[in-house]
């Protein structure tokens, strides 16, 4: 999946609107809205099924939410039923974005909008809108989280590193690692930062099914290979789960920890932050992004185009898909509290 997700400087610019994306005809208010999960990777996950759920009902709708811990076949399936049913909208976040191409078109062939949802659909043009937390800026507020981290605890380089991604069948999985490189690359090319196993591609540092297992056994080879004598300063992890991992790792070497990123605000992490141990995190509120894609179906049903806020940058290989990006938020120990202060559950933990 190497180069998918968001659009490349050289990488064809297709139709941005129009066509597929253009507004189609109103639905009844009461329309079945499809939504269908991937696995509960993280706790984002978690918090959309009951916010979709809700938040649908509230707004009229007949929610059909559904998870697909299965794995593909089981999406695939779903997806498929919420068309037989009627759906007017599917919304998709996709465990393999490249894996739903013949169940979003039977989607559109049966006159329903599909929205892709955090996770972008590849290689089809049967994809109307995407929404989602600004995938490319999550990777360089981490980068730049990585380097702040590491410059506050030790003023002068060079800063011994390793990289971690998320599962490459996830289409943002590489957007974040590309964002986070547009950042690290330029240090690691003038020396600022060493990979010191060496291992600096995407390919090298990924985690399949975004497993902290996965992580973990990573890590642990990555300390008694490359750290023996070395001190590792600091580490790119492209979320929550994954950071806990590895600091898990690092403890169990008796090393001191590392300054290390992550990504969701999940709440063992950001009691992690307040303890001192992991040191950045995102705030992607899922309460905005399920509101966010509720608004849009509600413009589709009143036959409305929906928000959309960028034409350019998510190119799936067949489409740049119209997307309505929301600004990520990088959450530190020193500004936890501002940035959860409206988060009933995660504004207890910063006091
Ligand atoms: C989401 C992240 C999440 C990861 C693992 C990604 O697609 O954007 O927020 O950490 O999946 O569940």
């Amino acid at each position: 999946l190497t180069g998918c997700g968001r659009a490349d400087e050289d990488t064809p610019t297709d139709t941005a609107s129009g066509g597929a994306s253009g507004a189609a005809e109103a639905f009844p208010k009461d329309a079945l809205i499809g939504v269908s999960l991937p696995q509960k990777t993280s706790e984002n996950w978690v918090l959309a099924e009951s916010l979709f759920k809700d938040g649908l009902a509230e707004a009229g709708f007949k929610g059909d939410v559904q998870f697909a811990n299965g794995g593909v076949g089981e999406q695939q399936n779903q997806i498929q039923s919420m068309v037989t049913k009627g759906a007017k909208v599917v919304v998709v976040g996709a465990i393999d974005g490249a894996q739903l191409g013949t169940q979003v078109k039977a989607a559109k062939d049966s006159g329903a909008t599909v929205i892709a949802y955090d996770r972008l659909l590849l290689n089809t043009d049967a994809v109307d809108y995407y929404v989602a937390y600004d995938n490319f800026e999550v990777g360089v507020l981490q980068g730049n989280a990585l380097l702040e981290g590491m410059a506050a605890k030790k003023p002068a380089g060079p800063y011994n590193i390793e990289l971690f991604a998320g599962s490459p069948d996830d289409a943002n999985a590489k957007v974040f690692f590309d964002g986070a490189m547009s950042v690290l690359k330029p240090k690691i090319d003038d020396g600022t930062l060493k990979v010191v196993s060496g291992q600096t591609s995407f390919n090298q540092a990924v985690t399949q099914g975004w497993k902290a297992e996965n992580a973990q056994r990573r890590a642990d080879t990555l300390l008694s290979a490359s750290y023996s004598s070395a001190a590792l300063d600091g580490v790119l992890s492209p979320n929550d789960t994954l950071a806990r991992a590895v600091i898990t790792s690092v403890k169990a070497a008796g090393k001191p920890l590392p300054v290390i990123t992550g990504q969701d605000s999940e709440v063992e992490s950001v009691k992690s932050i307040m303890a001192g141990e992991q040191y950045s995190t995102i705030n992607k509120d899922t309460r905005n992004l399920v509101a966010e894609t509720i608004k849009m179906v509600q413009a589709l049903q009143k036959g409305e185009k929906p928000t959309v806020t960028d034409t350019e940058s998510y190119n799936n290989k067949v489409k740049v898909v119209p997307a309505n990006l929301l600004k990520p938020l990088i959450v530190t120990k020193a500004n936890a509290k501002e940035a959860y202060a409206n988060d009933p559950t995660l504004s207890k933990l910063t006091q």
